[in-house]
This record gives C-alpha cells, sequence and structure tokens, in this order.
C-alpha cells in the first residue's frame, strides 16, 4: 500500500531510506533540520572486519552487497581499494584472521614485501598485515547529496533547515510531526536524526538510548598520491580521497573508541594527528592540516543498531557505522514499514530491535 512518509533526517541514513522508500512508490517527504550532522565529518569506510558478534559482521557484511545494489541506481563515489590492517598485536590478528575466514569474509595475510609494494611510500611497513580485499570508503559529504538527487528523481521531496519539536500523536497513533513552522501530517514518520532522535522519540514517552561519542577528524591539503588503499594502522586509520586530501580520524581504532568527552583543543588533536602521519609515510613531510571537524557519532548504549517501530505510525533507525550500513538499512526499513520482510531480512534486523531497551 502506497504511504505518505515523512523521514526525518537526511544524513546517510535519512537519504538512503528515502531513495528506498520512494523507490516502492511512496510519497516521501525528507526533513531537515539543518547543521553539524556525522555524515559529513565521517572518515566513509564501508567494511565488516569491525564487528561486535557474529550477527553485527553478517548485518555488515550485507551492507557491503547492498552498496553495490544501490550504486546501480546512484552515481555514490565509492572507491573499492580494499583496506590493509596492522592495528593489533600479532596474536589478535591471527584471531581475526581466522574468526573472519570463518565467516567467509574476504581476508588474506600480507607479508612485508607485500606491503611495500602495495603501499610503497610507507616509512616502516609492518612484519605482517590483514588485506581486506572488498572494502571500501566514499567520500562522505557527497552521499547524502547523491541519494537525496536520486530520491528526488522519484518524487521525494526535500525540506531543508526545519526543526522537528517532536511527533504528533492521536489515541496512540503517531500522526505527522511538530516544526516550528506548524504540525505536518503522514501515515508513517520514520526518525532517522542520529544524535536528534532521542529527543524526537522522547515526545511519544520512548527512550532511545545514546551515549556520548564525540569525535575529531582532520583533512590535509590535497596531496601528490601516496596512498592506494584505507590503512588501519597503530598511529590511527588512514586514506586519501581522489582530491589528494589526506583523512584521518584523531582517534586510533576509531570505530571502538569509547571517548565520552574530547580532552585536546581541536587545534592540539590535530597537530598531534599530523604529526602521527608524517611518520608514517614518506614524502609527507611538510603536509599539514587545513580543516579539523568536531562531530558527535550516534551511537547506540551497547554499540549496535537502533532499528524498528516505536508506535503505530513511528519508526526509528538511529546507529553508528552509518557509512557501512546505510543501504542495507535502508532496503530493510522500507520493507518492514510496509510488512514485506521476508524470514532472512526479520531475523537479521532482529538483534536489533528498540524494545531491547524497554524496562532497563
Ligand atoms: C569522525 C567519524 C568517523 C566515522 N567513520 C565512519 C566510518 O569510517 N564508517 C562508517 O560506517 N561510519 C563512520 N562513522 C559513523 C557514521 O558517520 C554515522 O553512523 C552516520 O553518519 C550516521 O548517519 P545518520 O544519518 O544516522 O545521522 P547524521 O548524519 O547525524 O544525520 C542526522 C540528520 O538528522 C537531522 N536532524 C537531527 N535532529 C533533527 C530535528 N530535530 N529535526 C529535523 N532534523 C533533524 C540532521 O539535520 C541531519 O540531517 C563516523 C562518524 C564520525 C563522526
Amino acid at each position: 500500500m502506497v504511504q505518505s512518509i515523512i523521514v526525518v533526517g537526511a544524513g546517510i541514513i535519512g537519504a538512503a531510506t528515502a531513495l528506498q522508500l520512494a523507490k516502492a512508490g511512496h510519497a516521501v517527504t525528507v526533513v531537515q533540520a539543518g547543521g553539524a550532522d556525522a555524515t559529513s565529518a565521517s572518515f566513509g569506510w564501508i567494511n565488516a572486519s569491525f564487528f561486535l558478534n557474529e550477527d553485527h559482521h553478517l548485518l555488515r557484511a550485507e551492507g557491503i552487497a547492498a552498496w553495490h545494489r544501490v550504486l546501480q541506481d546512484v552515481p555514490a563515489p565509492v572507491d573499492w581499494q580494499g583496506c590493509l590492517c596492522w592495528d593489533m598485536s600479532p596474536d589478535v590478528m591471527q584471531a581475526t584472521y581466522t574468526q573472519l575466514r570463518a565467516f567467509d569474509y574476504p581476508v588474506e595475510i600480507r607479508t612485508k614485501e607485500q606491503i611495500r609494494v602495495l603501499e610503497p611510500a610507507l616509512c616502516n611497513a609492518p612484519d605482517q598485515a590483514l588485506f581486506f580485499p572488498t572494502e571500501g570508503a566514499a567520500s562522505s559529504a557527497d552521499l547524502t547529496r547523491h541519494f537525496l538527487r536520486a530520491a528526488q528523481a522519484r518524487g521525494a521531496k526535500l525540506i531543508r533547515n526545519l526543526f522537528v519539536l517532536g511527533l504528533k500523536s492521536r489515541n496512540g497513533r503517531v500522526m505527522g510531526i511538530e516544526t516550528s513552522q506548524g504540525d505536518l501530517d503522514a501515515d508513517q514518520v520514520v526518525i532517522v536524526a542520529g544524535t536528534g532522535t532521542t529527543a524526537i522519540a522522547r515526545t511519544i514517552d520512548c527512550e532511545i538510548p545514546l551515549v556520548p561519542r564525540p569525535a575529531y577528524i582532520l583533512r590535509t591539503s590535497p596531496q601528490k598520491k601516496v596512498l592506494h588503499h584505507i590503512l588501519a594502522t597503530p598511529h590511527g586509520e588512514i586514506r586519501q580521497e581522489p582530491s589528494g586530501q589526506i583523512l584521518m580520524p584523531v582517534a586510533v581504532g576509531h570505530q571502538g573508541d569509547t571517548a565520552e568527552e574530547l580532552t585536546q583543543t581541536p587545534t592540539a588533536a590535530a597537530d598531534d594527528t599530523i604529526a602521527r602521519l608524517r611518520n608514517v609515510f614518506g614524502g609527507l613531510e611538510n603536509a599539514d592540516w587545513t580543516e579539523v571537524t568536531r562531530a558527535e557519532r550516534p551511537m547506540p548504549q551497547d554499540g549496535l543498531p537502533i532499528v524498528g517501530p516505536i508506535a503505530d505510525g513511528a519508526y526509528v533507525a538511529v546507529l553508528h557505522s552509518g557509512i557501512t550500513l546505510g543501504p542495507i538499512i535502508a532496503e530493510l526499513v522500507a520493507k518492514d514499514i510496509t510488512g514485506q520482510l521476508d524470514n532472512t531480512d526479520a531475523a537479521m534486523l532482529a538483534p536489533y530491535r528498540p524494545d531491547r531497551f524497554a524496562d532497563k
């Protein structure tokens, strides 16, 4: 059944979801407050080598598959360059290799000599590294633009710079949203508002527990091409965009970072991080950071995505690793809203339902 659906949020999750809903023929309106978001500050790595448990790995591996499906509709700039990873001890590396092989995930061990060939500008190649050949990265600021354009080409409407105050409900059914410019009605509201999700859900007494996860990420000015893969090193994660800019989150191992506050000023953090970068690569002695961005990552309390209905007429999807998971979550949300999940889809979403936090 065709529905009128308001999507609150136009980060990667909102934009990807709007596209899938518009493709399914629904009348979609995306409402976006503007201001800081996580997507445009992201490192943009699409991977399933980071995971919290087997279900989470499988969802992320499906996330990579969903990227290839959505790229047939949207010309988003994803570079499937693969990742070289040595940000772990030899024991952990061996265990990670064994575990990922058991999951049937593409992973190979590369020797020092092979790493030197793959990344000739590295100052000190490690003795060995894991190579994840199917992983990619995207210029995340561009992604929402591509998804939103594709959704709009299929009839979706976009309202920018409008803050959603809360949900409008009657007799327990959500009927739309309240905004500073009046109410908007819809059959369904999909709240994909990143860290803004909790406040919106609270207006119908639903608790969506997120934890504070602030982050800095820096960019250099365009450099000549020195880097050919995504690198996860003991000095931090690094990748180079087609523009030549090098990106580096300040937190080493940023996907598993659990710091609740940033203790350094942006300039001190960026200065330290650029010094680490210069130590990793030859030819970057004069490279400096030109931009550092502070962002709040949408991080559910247990680290796992929160995806599902929270009331009749209201649905939530909030998660970290939204670049990896955006397309698969969008596909699942679009099916779930209209009761079209098959058994495999339902099993994939089962660990992430919002009601796991009820009464806690
Ligand atoms: C430094 C950093 C590095 C990261 N690296 C990676 C990575 O390598 N790989 C990966 O997969 N993930 C990574 N992430 C995580 C990823 O970026 C996020 O999971 C993802 O961007 C979340 O997308 P989102 O659409 O849920 O939220 P956001 O991008 O935050 O978008 C939220 C949207 O909701 C809107 N909004 C909020 N409140 C309201 C309101 N009240 N009314 C109307 N609109 C509202 C905002 O305007 C915005 O449009 C990283 C994040 C950071 C910060």
